[in-house]
């Protein structure tokens, strides 16, 4: 049982390791904006997050997003995380106000098809997979720049930015290059002039390694396990 006042002490605490590893950074903390991750979260433990000063937050699943949004009401944006089924992109649009995860042509086309059906364009971070690990979703460093200008040449997506997931580590300075990586990708990609191409945003950094994110250039950070503590191991919640 996750007591509130816990939650709101927690999100402080957040805020003020963030603003710290800013400082360090010589950023200013405002440039950082935190996304609590509310995957398997109530929406009592979602309410207090917001109570305390959350403005975002964010899911990995469609379905979640589509119970959540509704229960929790107008008021914070959602970002969608996880990857992301074609056949979900429709509601994904409908419900997240940025989709970081964008990986794959396909994906693009039926997005792109979507936004231009609803006359709106769809905000989107391209997903990179830096340290290559199976498991993980996103495009391969090698083939980033191809796949920016195949979005680009669609119409209807707006990119701004890139997102990644640092392989779990104990000490999160090993994973600090993955977070330069896609640093340095953004900065590339920015100079490839593509319309509708912008590298605003750069989203990494997790419970475990935001500290070192902030130090490669992170402004969208996104935290669950600091705020609202462990999920309950998968398949058992
Ligand atoms: C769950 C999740 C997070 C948050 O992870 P914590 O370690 O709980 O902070 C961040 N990003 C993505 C894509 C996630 O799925």
């Amino acid at each position: 049982m996750i007591l509130v006042s816990n939650i709101a002490m927690n999100v402080q605490a957040v805020r003020e390791r963030i603003a710290a590893a800013a400082r360090v950074a010589g950023r200013r903390p405002e440039e950082i904006t935190l996304i609590a991750v509310t995957k398997t979260r109530s929406v009592a433990e979602i309410q207090a997050a917001l109570a305390a000063g959350v403005t975002d937050l964010g899911e990995n699943r469609v379905q979640e997003l589509q119970a959540k949004v509704p229960a929790v009401g107008p008021g914070p944006r959602w970002h969608l995380i996880g990857s992301l089924q074609t056949n979900k992109a429709r509601p994904a649009l409908t419900l997240a106000h940025l989709i970081h995860s964008l990986d794959r042509p396909g994906l693009a086309e039926e997005v792109n098809r979507l936004a231009r059906q609803a006359g709106r364009p769809a905000e989107c971070l391209v997903q990179v997979n830096v340290a290559g690990e199976a498991s993980k979703h996103g495009i391969a460093p090698a083939g980033l720049f191809a796949f920016l200008e195949v979005v680009a040449a669609l119409g209807w997506i707006q990119v701004r930015g890139l997102m990644t997931i640092a392989p779990v580590a104990a000490d999160p300075e090993t994973v600090r290059p993955v977070f330069a990586r896609l640093r340095e990708l953004a900065e590339r990609a920015a100079g490839l002039g593509l319309p509708r191409v912008e590298m605003r945003y750069l989203s990494m950094g997790m419970s475990g390694d935001f500290v070192a994110a902030i130090a490669e250039g992170a402004n969208l950070v996104r935290i669950g396990t600091a705020i609202f503590g462990e999920r309950p191991p998968k398949g058992m919640g």
